[in-house]
């Protein structure tokens, strides 16, 4: 009988016979508990012994790794108190000094006649060569050709030998591991067998092997995810009615509300809008509840597209929310939806003209009590059309008449629970998520597995590309400010963003306040300047925004406010001051503020680029100004862990798989847990690969996902 995981899963790792006590406390402290959690502590590395580098040959200067024996070694005590250890390693072609610093022990851990793994930059100290606090990771009496390297294991002082010991030990207990992927499938992907690869991962007969093992692992770590996620869909999809809205005209005739939004607009859509509108009013006319996600570059015109939805659920006389993730998106939000909606009415026949104004509300944590008290009534009776705010729209007491549409402004900051608590005020309305970047395919695939994709892949005509310069130094600096001058001297207007400030709002307000006096002494004496930021009064932050949109302020000193919604096409140039503080989306989304009308424009980062990251980052900005592709360097530069977060659960569970790497191997899964879930929806076949679900979520999603 071959094992399931999830008894490897229950076993702990104490029924080892070679883990003691001591072992189960250092194998806790790195997050290992069961048997399972122990196999799929991969290794890091894995050092070829046949590749190695032989210490008579070692260069000054290169980073190298050699496999030697320790011939002597002592501590002392330097003059500044500092511990000195010193080791003389001999790998049978020369010797080399490895020296470290307070690290004492390492006498102890490495006693004369161990042998080891040193990885280091190789330096000269009196004219020998040697290594300053090289990596160590004991060898043994390994034997392989190819040795594993474990991640952190010097820090719970557990050696890889050790592991290799007790993995050793759990790969025999295991013995051969149930497979859940079809064989017709393995073939055709061209997968190894799971036992296989799970040994060769470990104790790999060749680099290629351990490569082909690897590959095994990371499908099924995204092979679950995915079928986990398509099970998700489908159960929300079977489990709710939801509302089936009216998309043409009414009944009686009337011109749809949505029509008449989008002809009155002083523009034609993209064929990318239009696109994006059909589809999601055919999932609004249909049976059951819309999941979809819509993404797009910066100014590609998604909060079109989120109206044109809400418009649906209005014109079908229920209500639509707008939920952002912050007040001064929201209150940003609020501006713009008021903004394209001015005008339209909605039929009433209890009025003379019978038609009223549409009615948009904000709701966010600062609307005063007494206000709140009359938007929340007038939600309750239907008044409100459309209701903008931030997750202050989760709480309780909020009450719709009839929530039809729900659009979400996620950023990353929105939980699946947060999800199902806005879906939970109505009967299932339909949920429309927006980001306000483009992320990678792979990763929309992973992080909003259980959601339908739209993707606004055209910009509006007339859009030039921004010119972008990362200004490095003082005198680059001063290139900046001289161009604002002359832009503005042409007729045109400019931004400065001021520096972001992570811990509060408040100093952050400060801080603007502050640049914006300075600069108008100093660099900017002389124009006429603005200042905007988050905790002005709303009426404030509109009159000044009214100054800056009419043109009698040339120059917008602002916070990350302008983040969204700010659309002046006029403005021409942009000032980020300390740029290397922004991440890449959020830079890209401040740099969408330019760039609107058919004059060049520019934006000028300012920062020094603290850290190789940093510089990465601000290199990025100035090489191009597509969304998509900018997505696809972040995820390099910060990893997965940051998409995936909080939200994603089963995250753990992706230890070998990258969605930077293995693009194919997520579309692979994706593929295979469609067609597999689409046949079988309760999986009942597939016995197996339930089980290994039901190890990624807890008992009361199992039951909901795996009800027939
Ligand atoms: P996003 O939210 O995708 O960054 P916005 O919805 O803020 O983009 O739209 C950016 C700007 O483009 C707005 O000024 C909007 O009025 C304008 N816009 C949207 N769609 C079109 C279009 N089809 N043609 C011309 N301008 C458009
Ligand atoms: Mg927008």
């Amino acid at each position: 009988m071959a094992t399931p995981l999830r008894k490897l899963a229950a076993l702990p790792v104490s029924e080892l016979n070679r883990v003691g006590p001591k072992a189960v406390e250092s194998l806790g402290a790195l997050e290992i508990t069961s048997v399972l959690d122990l196999l799929t502590h991969y290794p890091r590395r894995w050092h070829d012994r046949t590749r190695q580098a032989s210490i008579r040959e070692l260069r000054v200067g290169e980073e190298a790794v050699v496999v030697a024996t320790v011939r002597k070694a002592s501590a002392r005590r330097a003059r500044n108190g500092r511990s000195i250890a010193e080791l003389t390693v001999f790998d049978g072609t020369s010797y080399l000094t490895c020296t470290f610093f307070n690290q004492a022990w390492r006498v102890k851990q490495l006693p004369v006649g161990t042998e080891a793994i040193f990885f280091g930059k190789v330096d000269v100290y009196r004219g020998r060569r040697q290594m300053t606090n090289p990596l160590v990771d004991r060898v043994g009496d390994q034997t392989g050709r190819i040795i594993p390297i474990y991640p952190q294991s010097e820090k719970a002082e557990v050696s890889s030998r050790d592991l290799s010991v007790w993995i050793a030990e759990a790969l025999r207990r295991a013995g051969e591991l149930v497979d859940p992927l079809p064989d017709r499938w393995r073939d055709r992907l061209n997968l190894q067998d799971r036992t296989w690869a799970m040994h060769q991962i470990h104790l790999p007969d060749s680099i290629d092997a351990k490569d082909a093992a690897r590959r095994r692992l990371a499908f099924d770590e995204l092979f679950r995810l995915q079928a986990m996620l398509v099970m998700r869909k489908r159960a929300v999809e079977r489990e709710s009615k939801g509302i089936r809205h009216v998309v043409g005209p009414s009944p009686e005739g009337a011109p749809a509300l949505l029509d008449h939004f989008v002809t009155g607009l002083p523009f034609a859509l993209t064929g990318a809008q239009r696109k994006a509108i059909d589809e999601i009013c055919a999932d609004l006319a249909g049976p059951h509840p819309m999941h979809r996600l819509l993404q797009g570059d910066v100014g590609a015109g998604k909060t079109l597209v989120a109206v044109a939805a809400l418009l649906v659920a209005v014109q079908g006389g229920h209500q639509g929310a707008l939920m952002a993730p912050t007040e001064v998106l929201a209150e940003q939000h609020h501006l713009s939806v008021r903004d394209v909606l001015a005008g339209l009415e909605i039929p009433d026949p209890g009025t003379l003209m019978g038609g009223r104004p549409l009615r948009i509300e904000l709701l966010t944590n600062r609307t005063p009590a007494s206000a709140r008290v009359k938007i929340l009534d007038a939600l309750r009776a239907g008044h409100v059309d459309i209701l903008v705010g931030t997750h202050a729209l989760l709480v309780e007491h909020v009450e719709f008449s009839s929530l039809g549409v729900v659009v979400i402004d996620e950023q990353h900051r929105f939980g699946v629970e947060q999800r199902a608590a806005l879906r939970g005020k109505g009967e299932d309305p339909d949920v429309l998520v927006m980001t306000a970047t483009p992320i990678p395919r792979t990763a929309a695939m992973t992080v909003y597995g259980d959601l339908d994709l739209t993707t606004l892949d055209e910009l509006p005509p007339g859009r030039t590309p921004v010119k972008t310069v990362w200004s490095r130094g003082p005198i680059e600096e001063q290139g900046a400010w001289t161009r604002v001058r002359e832009e503005v001297e042409a007729g045109h207007q400019a931004y400065v963003v001021c520096p972001l400030v992570e811990e509060s709002e408040k100093i952050q307000a400060r801080s603007a306040t502050d640049e914006f006096e300075r600069l108008g002494a100093a660099e900017l004496a002389g124009l006429r300047l603005g200042l905007l930021h988050g905790q002005m009064p709303g009426r404030e932050k509109e009159e000044v925004m009214g100054a800056f949109r009419r043109g009698e302020l040339q120059v917008l000193v602002a916070t990350t406010v302008i983040e969204v919604g700010v659309d002046v096409p006029n403005a021409t140039v942009m000032v980020i001051e300390d740029a290397e503080r922004f991440g890449i989306a959020q830079l890209h989304q401040l740099r969408g503020r330019v760039g609107r009308g058919a004059a060049v424009s520019w934006c000028f980062l300012l920062g020094s680029g603290s850290t190789p990251e940093a510089e990465a980052r601000l290199e990025a900005m100035e090489q191009s100004t597509d969304g998509f592709y900018l997505a696809e360097v972040d995820l390099e530069l910060r990893g997965e862990g940051t998409i995936l977060g909080t939200r994603q659960k089963g995250r753990n569970d992706l230890k070998l798989a990258s969605l930077r790497r293995d693009k194919d191997l997520v579309s692979d899964a994706r593929d295979v847990a469609t067609q597999l879930v689409a046949a079988d929806p309760a999986l009942a076949g597939h016995p197996d690969l339930a089980d290994e679900i039901r190890l990624l979520i807890d008992d009361e999603e199992a039951e909901f996902l795996f009800k027939s």
